[in-house]
């Protein structure tokens, strides 16, 4: 597979740094709110690079973290500390906020097939890490101590990486949000890892240390929690466009610093999904939820669906008409994949065909997950001139990627038809309700038996996430 590599700035073959495997790294979210629809884009886009990883034959290993503490306002070190802000707004305390909106964000993945990471690490897990990383730097010379807080000295790097072409005012972060900068530093772009003179006097969640009471900077986080489960080399570090500078820089700064050797290979970042008046973002207080989708009728999936239409490389505008638009093409695709999915037989597929079949999806996502030209593909096979079984196990294959709950959706879209139509003679719906009953009962050998007789009778009945489904085999 070729990725564009944020670092490199050019598109490169992805080679992990262990043969046959893959590490990845994703800044998680901040929990002191909902997640907004953008996002979720970026984890929608991460999501199908780590299954078309995996569809590849690389065995994945996907860390995450969750930040529930030490995110300023700004990115840098000025602004409002998040987590306080969003107790406050709920007059709770930040650990019940953190924990109210990590559910919330695990939910809204749930809902739009968005896989869960092999590890989710909270911030408020690792202190231990934290400081003995801090500690090193310390010792290693990167960092000193200043109006009482622990600062990463940008200028003892022989390069402070910089992603894309920021200017210098840029760099100053803070500086340019009519924000007082912090005097205490001796670089512009010098960072603070440990917060001891906090100017939150109200700052619920601190912790001992060697420099005293007080709390991590957000950007050692990653560092270390992506150090503590994938070790010394990290494959592929993932996140939206804003965290580029100075997120992912400092984490490089201060990775490589502790390491004494190159970290990270690949940097994949998402750009943004910007509403009519510019980008969503969660401190502008009103953006766009999935349960708002969800209460205006839209399925979630066709959410999905929405982000796979465009390259993750460019911006992309949300409006409800380019929703609606998703939407009904979802919903056609759906009613296009549903025929696959009537008289199924265990036909074998043949080899050589699927792989023809697979042939164009293949070629999209080695391309820099070009998705939008994978959904094309999915087209392809639904026109191409193949037998039925070949197309579906070709089309369940794409959609493991995907994750647009093709098969699911066809077999409700049928369901519903055969209950429409009214097809379902009365001896077999009697069966059916039987056989329902006995499940219930946990009579799985009675259960079992009245499958047999239904299918006896010509019909098959198959249990789905929506229910049972009853069609005509
Ligand atoms: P946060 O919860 O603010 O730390 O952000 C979680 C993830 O969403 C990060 O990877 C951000 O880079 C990304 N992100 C923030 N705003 C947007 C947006 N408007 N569109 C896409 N991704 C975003
Ligand atoms: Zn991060």
């Amino acid at each position: 597979m070729y990725i564009y590599n944020s670092a490199s700035r050019k598109k490169e073959e992805l080679i992990p740094h262990t043969a046959g495997k893959l590490n990845m790294y994703t800044c998680g979210p901040t929990v002191y709110h909902y997640a907004h629809i953008g996002n979720l884009r970026t984890y929608i886009m991460e999501d199908v690079l780590e299954k078309y990883l995996r569809f590849t034959g690389l065995d994945v290993k996907r860390v995450m973290n969750i930040t529930d503490v030490g995110h300023l306002t700004s990115d840098g070190d000025t602004g409002d500390d998040k987590m306080l802000k969003g107790a406050k707004r709920e007059h709770k305390t930040v650990m019940e906020i953190a924990k109210f909106y990590t559910d919330a964000f695990f939910e809204d993945c749930k809902k739009l097939n968005i896989k869960t990471p092999d590890v989710i690490e909270p911030a408020t897990h690792c202190i231990d890490e934290f400081i003995r990383v801090i500690t090193a730097l310390l010792e290693k010379g990167y960092a000193y101590e200043a109006g009482g807080n622990i600062y990463f000295d940008t200028s003892k790097l022989d390069k402070y990486y910089i992603f894309n072409d920021f200017n210098e005012e840029d760099l100053a972060v803070g500086v340019r949000e009519g924000v007082e900068a912090d005097g205490n530093k001796r670089n512009k772009t010098d960072f603070v890892l440990w917060f001891t003179k906090s100017k939150f006097e109200d700052q619920e969640l601190k912790w001992e240390s060697p420099w005293g009471l007080g709390y991590p900077g957000w950007h050692i986080e990653c560092s270390c929690i992506s150090m503590k489960h994938l070790g010394e080399y990290l494959d592929l570090h993932c996140g939206g466009i804003d965290n580029q500078f100075p997120h992912h820089t400092n984490e490089i700064a201060q990775s490589e610093a502790y390491l004494g050797h190159p970290w990270c290979r690949y940097w994949f970042h998402v750009h943004h999904l910007n509403t009519g008046d510019g980008k969503m973002s969660k401190s502008k207080g009103e953006f766009l939820t999935v349960s708002l989708l969800e209460s205006k009728g839209y399925d979630p999936l066709a959410y999905r669906f929405f982000c796979l239409q465009s390259h993750y490389r460019k911006t992309l505008e949300f409006s409800w008409d380019n929703l609606d638009n998703a939407a009904a093409a979802y919903s056609k695709l759906v009613a296009r994949v549903a025929p696959l999915y009537e008289n199924v037989t265990d036909e074998k597929t043949d080899e050589a065909v699927f792989n023809e079949l697979l042939k164009g999806f293949r070629e999209a996502l080695d391309n820099d997950l070009n998705t939008a030209q994978a959904t094309t593909a999915l087209y392809d096979v639904l026109k191409a001139d193949a037998p039925a079984a070949a197309k579906r196990c070709a089309v369940e294959h794409m959609d493991y990627v995907l994750s647009l709950g093709l098969a699911e959706a066809a077999k409700k879209l049928l369901a519903g038809k055969a209950k429409e139509s009214g097809d379902i003679p009365e001896e077999v719906a009697e069966l059916v309700k039987q056989r329902a009953e006995a499940r219930k009962a946990k009579d799985f050998a009675k259960a079992d038996e009245l499958r047999a007789k239904i299918t006896e009778l010509g019909y098959i009945v198959e249990e789905t996430r929506q229910g049972t489904v009853i069609r005509k085999a």
